[in-house]
C-alpha cells in the first residue's frame, strides 16, 4: 500500500496554495471577461470564451446522438408504430420495460402494445431498446433531461407519456384512440380501433 505523502511546510500553512488558487481563478475571470468584450466588437472570434448556461431557462444544446428520455413514434393515424415484438423488453439489461401486446385490426400489422411502460428510475439509458427495434418505434431523442420526481411511481412512463413527451404526470385525460390498458386509470380499457380504422376493419 502506498503511504500517504507528507505535506511540505508551505503546503501545511496553506497560504501559498490559497494565493495560487485565487491567482488561477482570477486569470480565468479576466481572460474570459476580455474575450467576451472582444467578441462583442467582432475581435478574436476564433478564441472561445467560457460560457455559462442559465439552466433551466436556457438549456444546454445537446449533441445529436445524446440519449434523452424515450418516446414512442406514431403512425399517421396516431397509433403507435410498435408491433409488440418484445425485442426491446427482452434486450433491456435493467428489465425496466413492460409491454402487453394485443392483436392489431390491420392484417398487415401483427400486434400493437396494449400497454407500454418504462421505469426511468431503473433505466440505465444504454439505448439498446432503440438499437434493437425493427420498426423505429422507440427513440431517445426528446432532449428531456429533467426526469426527477418525488416518488418511484412517478418515474414510470406509461404509453400516454411515451407517445406524447410533452405530457407530465398526473395525466388527467386519456385521449388515445385505440384499445389499450391504461395504467394510470385503474387498468381499464379505453379508446377503440373503429374510430381509427373504421368498423369493417376490426378483426374480432
Ligand atoms: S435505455 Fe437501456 S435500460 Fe433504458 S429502457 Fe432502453 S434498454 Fe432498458
Ligand atoms: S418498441 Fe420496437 S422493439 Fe419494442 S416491442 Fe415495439 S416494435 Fe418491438
Amino acid at each position: 500500500m502506498p503511504r500517504k505523502r507528507e505535506l511540505t511546510f508551505w503546503e501545511r500553512i496553506y497560504l501559498p496554495e490559497v494565493v495560487r488558487g485565487v491567482w488561477i481563478t482570477s486569470l480565468h475571470f479576466f481572460r474570459n471577461l476580455a474575450l467576451h468584450a472582444a467578441h462583442r466588437v467582432g475581435l478574436f472570434k476564433k478564441s472561445p470564451a467560457a460560457v455559462t448556461y442559465q439552466y433551466p431557462e436556457q438549456p444546454r444544446p445537446l449533441p445529436s446522438r445524446f440519449r434523452s428520455r424515450h418516446r414512442l413514434t406514431v403512425r399517421e393515424e396516431g397509433t403507435p408504430r410498435c408491433v409488440g415484438c418484445m425485442l426491446c423488453e427482452t434486450v433491456c439489461p435493467a428489465k425496466c420495460i413492460t409491454i402487453v401486446a394485443g392483436e392489431h385490426p390491420d392484417p398487415n400489422v401483427e400486434k400493437y402494445p396494449v400497454r407500454f411502460d418504462i421505469d426511468l428510475g431503473v433505466c440505465v439509458y444504454c439505448g439498446y431498446c432503440v438499437e434493437v427495434c425493427p420498426e423505429d418505434a422507440i427513440r431517445m431523442d426528446t432532449n428531456i433531461l429533467d426526469v426527477a420526481a418525488y416518488s418511484r411511481d412517478a418515474m414510470k412512463l406509461d404509453i400516454h407519456e411515451l407517445m406524447n413527451p410533452k405530457l407530465r404526470k398526473p395525466v388527467a385525460q386519456c385521449t388515445l384512440k385505440f384499445p389499450h390498458q391504461c395504467a394510470l386509470h385503474g387498468g381499464s380499457m379505453r379508446g377503440d380501433w373503429e374510430s381509427v380504422y373504421g368498423k369493417g376493419n376490426r378483426k374480432d
